[in-house]
């Protein structure tokens, strides 16, 4: 028996986890047991119109019929984000997740009207997949109901810990079962898979509380309008917003659709203590008394288009920002995403707001992800033979391997994957193959994979060349430009004259098209050095 773990995501940019457990007997796979389905985000992409990347799941296609069931850590879009997009094509397999995760997860799905069953998880008991025998585990981070899972295989038993910090007083719920932890160890843990993005700290992480001190401490202080943004999924954080706006006699506004569709589940079913009168609109926030609004908004990431970028713009409806108001960042940026948010923050910098985020302010944001003390806790109680660090860069995974280092583990005892390489355990040893080919699979709205490399070159040359739009009625002709300045009228005319004459000598009406964008782009890029996309539009 061979344990085959393939990782689709999560090793180099932090999001989009998800990993496949294979077991193989005969040189043939046998089960196949999934955990997690997050997207990941693509802060780059945004701006071209790609709301984000899910994994690549061709490589199960022809092995639909092995999948036992897939499991889910916790409900953090980067771990079941993909789910609505996944799931269907792997044949509906059976989810199961915890509480919360369970919800968040059948929510999606009723958006799109997806049928799958989802179980919630029960702790302290065991789980038969086959030739896989598994246990959840309960763990604390920054999303209430969140877990660590331990596999127990014919081949060897694995500790799947995936996001965690070590909150001896969460700020909802139960702290860590460290017996259960404890009970893996004693079985045997061969490999053990850590969140390692908290890997360059020392020390341990804080615990979430300490941030409601912080926005009480921010509260007082304003004199207008309170804004905060966070992660939509982080409930534990915005649940602390919402006691302090509570104290002050602030009113709640949720603004982002899945803010509000988070807010709705966690107050029906009780992670957030809050009664529908304390909860107002943003209509009702323009005309509200500032000094009793507390808006929590997405954004934190300084996303293109959310509910914060449209406020730094002043573009947003009825949410405008003054030098009364303050706004508070309870997020740290995830690595490559420091530009939109610096941007964000300037924006409203210029509109006057006072501005707080994790640079000029300790306390605001503790991390979701345990730092190296919580790393060596996990790994004394578990004892493993094998680390591997995961949801992580390149970066943190050579960090968290340091940290290992010390504890006595040795280079080769600690393995950093790559997206889709193997990692294999078979006769007590371990080792790697060559990695499965994965392609980046892009979302476009409620449309998978079909935002091509060539669809992505178009938007962005739009995007930073404009755009000319050539419209031909008969033998008139008229220029539409976008993005692409022509200041000149005589320029206008010129390239009017350009396309008229291209017309009259073009006897084939079906390379009209073609013989324009060839005369006009070659005309501006030798006057311009500019690409502008040229669009003919033959009526
Ligand atoms: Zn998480």
């Amino acid at each position: 028996m061979k344990l085959r773990i393939i990782p689709l995501g999560g090793q180099s940019n932090v999001t989009k986890n998800m990993f496949v457990y294979e077991l193989w007997e005969n040189d043939q796979i046998r089960d196949i047991l999934l955990v997690d389905c997050g997207v990941g985000f693509v802060s780059e992409l945004s701006n071209l119109g790609v709301d984000f990347v899910i994994p690549d799941v061709s490589y199960l296609k022809d092995k639909l019929h092995l999948i036992r069931a897939l499991l889910i850590t916790h409900g953090h879009d980067d771990h079941i984000g993909a789910t609505p997009y996944i799931v269907p094509q792997l044949k509906h397999p059976k989810i199961f997740a915890p509480k919360l995760a369970a919800l968040l997860i059948g929510e999606k799905f009723k958006e799109l009207n997806i049928i799958n069953q989802i179980e919630q998880i029960k702790y302290h008991q065991d789980y038969d997949f086959a030739g896989f025998k598994i246990r959840y585990i309960h763990m604390t981070h920054s999303i209430p109901d969140t877990t660590h899972i331990f596999i127990q295989t014919p081949a060897g038993n694995v500790y799947h810990g995936s996001d965690f910090k070590f909150d001896l007083t969460p700020v909802y719920g139960e702290p860590p079962d460290f017996a259960e932890i404890n009970r893996a160890g004693s079985i045997g843990v061969k490999v053990l898979l850590s969140d390692a993005l908290g890997a360059e700290r020392e020390g341990y992480t804080l615990s979430e509380k300490i941030v409601g001190n912080t926005f009480e401490e921010e509260m007082r202080r304003t004199k207008g309008r309170f804004f905060m943004t966070t992660f939509a999924s982080n409930i534990s954080r915005i649940k602390q917003c919402v006691e302090a706006a509570l104290k002050f006699n602030r009113k709640l506004c949720f603004v982002g659709r899945t803010m509000k569709r988070n807010m709705e589940i966690a107050v029906n079913e009780g992670y957030i203590r809050l009664s529908r009168e304390h909860i107002i609109t943003e209509e009702q926030v323009k005309r509200a008394n500032p000094k009793s609004v507390c808006v929590i908004l997405t954004g934190s990431q300084g996303e293109f288009n959310s509910a914060l970028d449209k406020v730094s713009q002043g573009k947003h409806p009825f949410l405008k920002v003054n030098s009364q108001d303050r706004i508070l960042f309870s997020a740290d940026p995830i690595p490559g995403n420091e530009t939109h948010v610096g941007e964000v923050i300037e924006n409203l910098i210029e509109l006057g707001a006072e501005v707080i985020y994790t640079a000029i302010r300790d306390q605001l944001h503790t991390s979701g992800h345990g730092s190296q003390g919580d790393h060596k806790l996990l790994v004394r109680l578990t004892k493993p033979q094998y680390l591997v660090p995961i949801g992580t860069t390149i970066k943190h995974g050579r960090a968290y391997a340091n940290v290992m280092e010390d504890l006595g583990y040795r280079e080769n005892e600690i393995l950093r994957l790559h997206d889709g390489e193997p990692l294999v355990l078979e006769a007590g040893k371990i080792s790697t193959e060559s990695p499965i080919p994965l392609r980046e699979m892009l979302v476009d709205g409620h449309s998978v994979g079909d935002v091509g490399e060539r669809i992505l070159k178009e938007r962005e040359s739009l995007g930073k060349e404009g755009v000319l739009i050539v419209l031909v009625k008969g033998d008139k002709v008229e220029l539409i430009s976008k993005g692409f300045v022509f200041n000149e009228r005589s320029l206008f005319t010129e390239l009017e004259g350009l396309a008229l004459r291209t017309i009259k000598k073009s006897k084939d009406p079906k390379a009209l098209a073609d013989n324009l964008i060839a005369v006009l782009s070659g005309f501006i890029n030798t006057r311009f050095e500019r690409s502008p996309e040229i669009i003919p539009v033959i009526v």
